[in-house]
């Protein structure tokens, strides 16, 4: 790489799922990385040439994390986890995700940080507008007026305000891209946090052919799901575009949950039967991304099928539980 094109990054939550893989693609294009988090990758070493265990509810590791003449920051640090997770504490998922956006924000501005990308989420799209399963696509706009989910959409949407008063104040260049569900291998897949596709991956591979698993809801709630490539692609794009507004990053491929499920179970090559848990949180009932503005402003739209990205990410997943001598242990249990 040409020494200009080098570019100096801190990324945080690069702990975390979509943060490891943006690092990883981050050294692959020579950049210098900075990594931050609370906790260090799970199921790899990071690639970061720099990694700081700091907590960015305090403004003094914010301010730390962005120092020294950085010209990207990716703020993917949050508090955050499936939908059981993140309906299960309003008050305290908001403070936290709170204190780290405004703190990092003010970071950036005081440590002169050339752009900052935050990362937003389908949960600010107003709910009254994701009450059926055949959702229209969701367009940006449609944020307004404002009914996101509580706590976590709620914050999400605030932050994306802020970033705009620190643009219109400040001049901080910012950029705000809206993820629909990310999933992929080095994804947690168990212990609360999880999401649907891991969820589902796990329970099929530790499931016996015949036997039954457990489906939050109806099952009949639609998604869109994106596979983490495709969310690191975005990302690097919207970075070096001049796109100033919330842009949605993800796809448009809608799919039942029951219909993951079943996709999952034909890909381990299993029958099972849907066992659907209706006490159990679903979320809204359909919701679907709308990449009109995507295709306009970059050009390009997430291109991997679900059913690609579903394969290897439960290949991930089932070989970890072998590793961990889990598929084992359920054979076992189930005889
Ligand atoms: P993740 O939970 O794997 O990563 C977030 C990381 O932030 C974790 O490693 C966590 O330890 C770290 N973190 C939490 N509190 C911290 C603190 N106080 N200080 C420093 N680090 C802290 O989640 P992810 O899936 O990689 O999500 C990344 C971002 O994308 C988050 O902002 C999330 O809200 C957003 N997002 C993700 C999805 C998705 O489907 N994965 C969808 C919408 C939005």
């Amino acid at each position: 790489m040409h020494l200009a094109n080098k570019k100096r990054v801190v990324v945080s939550g690069a702990g975390g799922f979509i943060g490891h893989h943006l690092v990883n693609r981050l050294k692959h294009e020579g950049h210098w990385v900075r990594g931050v988090d609370i906790k260090l990758p799970e199921y790899e070493d990071t690639a970061a040439d720099e990694f700081e265990m700091l907590d960015l509810r305090r403004y003094k590791n914010a301010l730390a994390a962005t120092h020294g003449n950085i010209d990207q920051v990716y703020n993917l640090a949050a508090d955050m986890g499936g939908i059981g997770y993140i309906t299960a504490s309003h008050a305290g998922i908001s403070r936290n995700n709170i204190l780290i956006n405004a703190h990092m924000l003010e970071g950036s501005r005081i440590n002169g940080v050339g752009c900052f990308l935050f990362s937003s989420s389908a949960c600010v799209y107003a709910q009254y507008k994701q009450r059926n399963p055949d959702v229209a696509s969701l367009r940006e706009e449609d944020a307004y007026p404002a009914d996101p989910e509580p706590g976590y959409g709620w914050e999400k949407l605030f932050t994306e305000q802020l970033c705009h008063y620190y643009l219109q104040d400040f001049g901080l260049e910012t950029r705000v891209v809206r993820f629909h569900n990310v999933y992929g291998p080095l994804g947690t897949y168990e212990g609360g946090k999880e999401k649907a596709p891991a969820a589902i991956s796990r329970k099929v591979a530790l499931a016996k052919d015949g036997g039954e698993i457990e489906v939050w809801g109806d099952g009949e709630q639609t998604r869109s799901f994106m596979y983490v490539d495709d969310c690191v692609e975005g990302l690097i794009r919207l970075m070096a575009s001049d796109y100033r507004e919330s842009l949605n990053l993800g796809t448009d491929e809608l799919i039942t949950i029951n219909g993951l499920v079943n996709m999952v179970s034909s890909i381990a090559g299993k029958r099972l039967t849907l066992r659907h848990d209706l006490a159990k949180p679903q979320g809204v009932r359909g919701r679907n991304s709308d990449n009109t503005r995507i295709n306009r402003v970059l050009g390009w739209e997430p291109v991997t099928r679900l059913e690609v990205g579903m394969e290897l990410t439960y290949k991930w997943i089932e070989d970890e539980l072998r590793k961990a001598g889990r598929l084992e242990e359920a054979k076992v249990v189930m005889r």
